[in-house]
């Protein structure tokens, strides 16, 4: 394997990544590096997210460009202003011995006017959402005249995200002989369509397709209503005391949820999402590496790069639509040769998107269960009497302490002292959890109506279930229309870039001819309101929220990008979409209420000992009176046995 040192790199580079702690360059770094300083054209890298694509890029970026010219060389193109700010920080500490170095992020949901300044100022590199870059091009704040490289990192993702025209806009404004690096996870047919339009004679790096789900991994499913999702992560927590894991949730909504939940219930967890600021995430990653947490609950994005060793335990509270990004999250555990679980927590509507990602990632998924109360109940307990039988005797207990002690235990046999500790532990166990079965043992459905207690992600919503509006989120209405040449993708991807809204913050899109519909998540709908004022091709925006019904005219263009609203109008024009909310309909459980009385407990498997008082003469008969009169060596510096 090659150092650093091999790949052509110079002194001022390599002393900053001594510094970062990069000893080995990745797979992707040890193969784009040496060709792209060498190779004077275009470039395509076909790799995961997370495998080091951005110092694959950065770091022959900083070796090429012209230090001593403050002219913008280089724009770097990333889908979300997360990913932008994120590739800024770390060509910034790259470039930590280069001096001079000025990158700018521009993104969308923030003041475009600071942008503005920060790069009349005299911006080498310009790392930009795309929709923002629009802007700013057709402002002519982004002088292109030195441009030497344009960078598209996850190009595949930036056009899931509906950024197609902007990216074909700045490619086909920007030609004035710079190089293309494109990095993709896929050759998706649309990438093969940039690539054919606008790129000459690339050179390809793929990295090893096949690899990516690395095969220490075991892979287990385990079927639950969407309402018994976080008992399952007590349960899980509980049963497994050496559990670290990464809990992967689709929108910060439910991250912050599922961490409260478990923190208010004494479970050591944080989240970690986009709008915890820089150093609230800085100080949740700082207690997950120091493993003073069990359990981090983030999202896709936040978690993106996440680089802790010992990861036990990778777990999907709602599985994601792209099998790329179940391969990037599973990927967090069993690294450095070690072993992991990536275990989906899915509702039985979720069985056919499980199966998709089976195949695609060319993995099996073993069902596992839940586990039930009994089997945690013998886990902990065989825990607590290993525990208690190492516990090594404190020196410092004085004799005469002992024997007062033991005095008072006199009349207590062992069986009976035993059967007393375990009684404590026993039913703080059951104080702490509930005896229900929360695995759900019915047939998976082969469709995708599950999971409503954990959606809010756009696009694992079928055409079934995207007619109505959803509960928890407000209709706002925007007067861009497909008159104004835009389609669903597009107009999603402008908003989130205008708004810094996310696609999982946005539900059902209606797009008419010179109006559309979007429905928001209500605790971040004001975003929305970013919008009013902006320009786009010369008009202004403007976005309301909008209370009454939400109607599509007949004449609909709009067939193009595929998962658009196929629902039927109703006979008033409004739309009757089911509710979305049918983990609640299901009745939940009423079964007994586990309230710490060990009588609640189950039949099976529970203690069912004898009753711990003194006078129960049977176990007196069996036991053996604790010999306090054999001394001191029998209880110091020994463990108990
Ligand atoms: P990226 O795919 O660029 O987002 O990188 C994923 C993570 O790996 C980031 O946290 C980087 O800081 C880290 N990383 C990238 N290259 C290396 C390397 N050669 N050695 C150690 N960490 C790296």
């Amino acid at each position: 394997m090659k150092n650093f040192e091999a790949l052509g790199l110079s002194q001022p580079l390599l002393d900053g990544l001594a510094e970062m702690g990069f000893e080995t360059p990745t797979e992707i770094q040890q193969q784009s590096i040496p060709l792209l300083l060498q190779h004077d054209g275009d470039f395509i890298g076909l790799a995961q997210t997370g495998t080091g694509k951005t110092a694959a890029f950065g770091l022959p970026l900083l070796d090429l460009i012209d230090l001593n010219s403050r002219e913008t060389q280089a724009l770097i193109l990333a889908p979300t202003r997360e990913l932008a700010q994120q590739i800024c920080g770390q060509m910034e500490q790259m470039s930590q011995k280069l001096g001079k170095l000025n990158v700018v992020p521009v993104f969308g949901g923030a003041n475009i006017m600071n942008q503005i300044r920060d790069i009349r100022r005299g911006a080498q590199i310009v790392v930009a959402t795309p929709g923002r870059l629009m802007d700013l091009m057709k402002r002519k704040e982004v002088n292109l005249d030195s441009l030497k490289f344009m960078v598209l990192d996850e190009a595949d993702e930036m056009l899931n995200m509906g950024f197609k025209e902007d990216i074909d806009f700045i490619l086909s404004k920007s030609d004035g002989g710079r190089k293309i690096w494109l990095f993709s996870a896929t050759m998706a047919r649309e990438i093969k369509r940039i690539v054919d339009t606008y790129m000459v004679q690339p050179e390809e790096v793929r990295i090893n397709q096949e690899n990516i789900v690395n095969t220490n991994i075991e892979h287990k499913s385990v079927q639950l209503k969407a309402s018994d999702k976080i008992e399952a992560l007590r349960r899980y927590l509980d049963y497994d005391a050496d559990m670290f894991g990464v809990v992967f949730c689709r929108t910060k909504r439910d991250t912050q949820k599922v961490a409260d939940e478990l923190n208010n219930n004494g479970y050591a967890t944080e989240a970690l999402h986009g709008d915890m600021s820089q150093a609230q995430r800085d100080a949740a990653m700082k207690r997950f590496r120091d493993k003073n947490l069990k359990l981090l609950i983030a999202t896709d994005v936040a978690a993106r790069g996440i680089d802790v060793d010992d990861i036990t335990h990778v777990i999907h509270f709602a599985l994601p639509d792209d099998p790329e990004f179940y391969a990037h999250r599973s990927g967090r555990t069993a690294r450095a040769g070690k072993k992991g679980v990536s275990l989906a927590l899915i509702t039985k509507g979720d069985t056919r998107k499980l199966k998709y990602i089976a195949s695609k990632l060319g993995i099996s998924f073993a069902p596992g269960e839940v586990p039930a109360l009994e089997a945690i109940t013998q886990k902990r307990i065989t825990r607590w009497s290993e525990n208690l039988k190492n516990q090594e005797v404190n020196p410092k207990i004085s004799d005469e302490l002992m024997s007062t002690v033991i005095a008072e235990f006199d009349e207590v046999s062992k069986e009976d002292l035993i059967a007393r500790l375990l009684t404590k532990e026993y039913n703080s166990i059951y104080k702490r959890n509930s005896i229900k079965d929360v695995n759900d043992r019915s047939k998976g459905r082969d469709d995708d109506r599950g999971d409503r207690g954990d959606r809010g992600g756009r696009r694992d919503r079928g055409p079934k279930n995207a007619r109505g509006k959803e509960e928890g989120m407000k209709t706002y209405f925007v007067n861009l229309g497909r008159k104004d040449n835009i389609n669903k993708g597009a107009l999603l991807g402008y908003v989130c870039d205008a708004t810094g809204l996310t696609g999982d913050d946005i539900g059902r899109i209606v797009l008419d001819g010179a109006h559309s519909f979007m429905d928001v998540k209500q605790e971040v709908a004001a975003q929305m309101e970013k919008l009013n004022g902006m320009q786009r091709d010369g008009r202004e925006v403007r976005a309301n929220e909008h209370h009454g019904q939400v109607t599509e005219s007949r004449d609909r263009g709009d067939r193009k990008g595929g998962g658009g609203y196929k629902g039927k109008h109703d006979g008033g024009g409004g739309f009757k979409g089911r509710r979305s909310d049918d983990s609640k309909s299901g009745g939940g459980y009423k079964g007994r209420r586990s309230d710490g009385d060990s009588s609640s407990a189950p039949r099976s498997g529970g203690f069912k000992g004898r009753s711990t008082k003194t006078s129960d003469d049977s176990s007196r008969s069996r036991s053996s009176k604790p010999s306090g009169d054999k001394g001191r060596s029998k209880f110091f510096g020994k463990k108990w046995d």
